[in-house]
């Protein structure tokens, strides 16, 4: 083995280029870094892309999911459903404003929050449904407008990982009342610390422009605060590096479609590997990551720990919400409660993915996964044969 061979791979990878590079040492050469014409580019260049009327740029995905509840009022005791299997931030967005997340359970097959369960979870408290586009699948977003119309409830979609998905021709992020992205470097696209809040509501953009800048109005004086604000403002070096970056956002998902599909092709006859099925409805997958299931006698974390020892690192995408320790505190959550998200929990590795991984990257990445779930069996079950 070349020691290139064994050299650590890099879980995932933004992709920066001379382009990038240059705009933003523009805008650090023009002295102007915050509430400039990069961020007003940016967000008008999102709602174009996404489709919709207005793109409100913020400082994470995070703070632009709190501004969705607080744009809709979100008070204490107020329930707003979603799934447990998801990053912690599209709960705790509920939490922040002292509302209730309602979790109910994800389909196996789509990951995604199951809509027959959410339909019996509505509620005179419920004033929400927050779908998150997993992994950058679609959720089941017809059934769940219809629904939230039917229940007169909100959607939220938290398209953090979806940007660039088509759910039936229309892109994510166009399909609730506001949808979110997240730029941290392991997204699509990335602006180092961002986010995008989209939406056709021209009173809720105004209202999360002036709640992200402490409260100012538009017209208002620097020192005159309307309402209850925070700093959630996205810098121009990062808006100017989004910009940049969301100019070829075809390229790079062609890029990571391109990655997704060899190991596809690499790992779709392995003993105990399941790919994840595309879903019905998704008209464009936009890869966030890439996720394999393995069976349920295959212990998981022995696999990712002697992937790990060959220099090749996985995530346990998504330890369920509701065990996280702050929620077992808080709402009294125990194992058991969302069965099949506990179950896809405990099975599902993230490999690594970005659109810049070579073929031979991809190929060690498999063959290590194979070889590790191989051994896993054997030890595991020795009398069932592996061909
Ligand atoms: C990335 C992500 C977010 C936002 O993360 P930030 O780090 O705050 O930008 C929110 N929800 C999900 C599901 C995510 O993957």
């Amino acid at each position: 083995m070349t020691e290139e061979h064994l050299s650590p791979l890099r879980m995932s990878s933004p992709d920066i280029n001379e382009e990038d590079i240059a705009r933003v040492v523009g805008v650090l050469r023009s002295g102007n870094l915050s509430i400039g014409p990069f961020v007003e580019e940016f967000e008008r260049q999102t709602a174009r892309f996404v489709g919709v009327d207005h793109g409100v740029a913020v400082s994470s995905g995070t703070s632009g999911l709190h501004l969705c509840m607080r744009a809709m009022d979100i008070g204490a005791g107020d329930e707003v459903i979603t799934t447990p299997f998801s990053f912690v931030a599209s709960a705790n967005c509920v939490v922040y404003e002292g509302g209730i997340p309602v979790f109910v359970d994800i389909q196996e097959d789509s990951l995604n929050v199951d809509d027959a369960l959410v339909g019996s979870a509505i509620g005179p408290r419920t004033r929400a449904i927050l779908p998150v586009h997993v992994f950058g699948r679609p959720a089941a977003m017809a059934e769940l407008s219809a629904i939230a119309d039917r229940s007169g409830v909100d959607i939220i979609e938290d398209a953090c990982e979806a940007l660039g998905s088509e759910y039936r021709g229309a892109r994510a992020g166009a399909l609730g009342h506001a949808g979110v992205f997240g730029f941290y470097p392991n997204k699509q696209i990335t602006t180092g610390e961002g986010g995008m809040i989209v939406t056709n509501d021209g009173k809720w953009a105004q209202r999360m422009r002036s709640m992200r800048n402490q409260g100012r109005s538009e017209m208002g004086s620097w020192l005159l605060h309307q309402q209850l604000g925070f700093n959630y403002r996205l810098d121009e070096m990062s808006a100017a590096l989004g910009s940049s970056q969301l100019a070829r956002i075809d390229e790079l998902i062609s890029l990571r479609e391109r990655v997704s599909s060899q190991y596809q092709q690499l790992l779709a006859n392995v003993p105990g590997v399941t790919l994840i099925a595309e879903g019905r409805d998704t008209t464009r997958m936009s890869w966030f990551v890439f996720v394999v299931r393995l069976d349920a006698d295959i212990d998981r974390d022995m696999v990712a720990k002697q992937l790990g020892e060959r220099g090749i690192p996985t995530r346990n995408y998504f330890p369920p919400i509701h065990l996280q320790p702050f929620y077992r505190d808080r709402f009294g959550y125990k194992p058991g409660q969302f069965p099949v998200t506990e179950r896809v929990a405990r099975s599902t590795l993230a490999l690594p993915f970005h659109g810049r991984m070579s073929a031979q990257e991809i190929e060690r990445v498999s063959t290590s996964l194979q070889q590790a779930v191989d051994q896993q069996i054997r030890l595991r079950n020795p009398r069932r044969s592996i061909a």
